[in-house]
């Protein structure tokens, strides 16, 4: 047997393994089109170094990506403005929830990582700087099409439609960090931009594939450097999973970013790139099962960067 055999049949074995465990975690309940979403299904898809993905469990099937499109439009941002991104928003973990405003107020509208909403939100309006919010979309979703290199990834206009009737606490972010001086766009049309990316719909096949830039592996498209990837990994790693980061991190062992889809990218560099999705949240609002998946791939393979 080869290595890929022995990863293969160890995908096979955890995708019954958490069907038979059963304890799925809640779906996210304040976004009405992903509410009543069946958390029991799980799927998981290992792009490899050697060009193979290596998938079980429902891997065909789209979800909504969420905040794992965080990673993607901070790429998008830092390739449109570089490092002027950091006069706005900044790279310690915050402790709190993904959607708080409380340290917003303490420091003065400046968020303290790009992926929790407030600074998701100021990396979007950096983004879209300057032009309609098709525009910035459209470009990130080409970013997202060239990274995978899979054409058919598009925006789940329900989910969209369905967040930005619900969107009350981004509402108030957008106003509070417009307040400080944080905002360079129209409130409506920055959080409009918001809700179409998280409402972005991917298999994890796709979101694998979409990761092997920032696992550095040799078949990725090379659309970002070396150093910019490894910088967003070590956000990933630090702020990925908002105050659930450290168990994230002492768990699994490896970057990754969570979204309340359900849905988790996880990078072991130059290994491999992973996306897990099961749509239960743990009370940190991640994937419950997908963390649990993780860590046990994470000890399967021994990829953890923590040696
Ligand atoms: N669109 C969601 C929100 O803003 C994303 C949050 C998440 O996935 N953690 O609430």
């Amino acid at each position: 047997m080869t290595e890929t055999d022995d990863l293969q049949a160890f995908l096979n074995d955890l995708d019954r393994q958490m069907h038979i465990k059963g304890d799925w975690g809640t779906p996210a309940r304040y976004i009405p089109e992903l509410a009543d979403i069946d958390p029991a299904q799980f799927a998981i898809s290992v792009a490899l170094a050697d060009g193979r993905v290596l998938s079980s469990g429902s891997a065909q099937k789209r979800f909504s990506i969420q905040s794992v499109s965080k990673v993607f439009t901070l790429a998008v941002a830092l390739g449109r403005i570089g490092d002027q991104l950091w006069t706005r928003v900044g790279r310690e973990p915050s402790g709190t929830s993904f959607d708080s405003i409380v340290l917003l107020e303490r420091e003065q509208g400046r968020p303290r990582n790009p992926f929790i909403n407030a600074g998701a939100l100021v990396t979007t309006d950096a983004m879209l700087e300057g032009r309609m919010p098709q525009d910035a979309l459209a470009e990130l979703i080409q970013f997202l099409r060239a990274a995978c290199e899979d054409d058919d990834i598009h925006i789940d206009k329900d989910v969209a439609r369905s967040e930005a009737a619900t969107a009350h606490r981004n509402t108030a972010l957008v106003h509070y960090l417009l307040s400080h001086g944080n905002l360079h766009n129209a409130p409506e049309l920055t959080l409009g931009t918001y809700v179409h990316q998280c409402a972005i719909a991917m298999t994890t096949q796709q979101l694998a594939r979409a990761g092997r830039m920032l696992a550095g592996l040799p078949d990725a498209p090379r659309l970002i450097s070396a150093r910019r990837a490894r910088r967003i990994n070590a956000l990933m790693m630090t702020c990925g999973h908002y105050d659930g980061s450290g168990d994230f991190a002492y768990r699994v062992g490896l970057p990754g970013k969570s979204g309340v889809g359900g849905g988790i990218l996880i990078i072991a560099p130059g290994k491999a790139s992973i996306a897990v999705w099961s749509p239960g949240l743990n009370h940190y609002g991640n994937s419950q099962v997908g963390t649990e998946a993780a860590q046990r791939l994470g000890q399967f393979t021994g990829w953890s960067v923590f040696g």
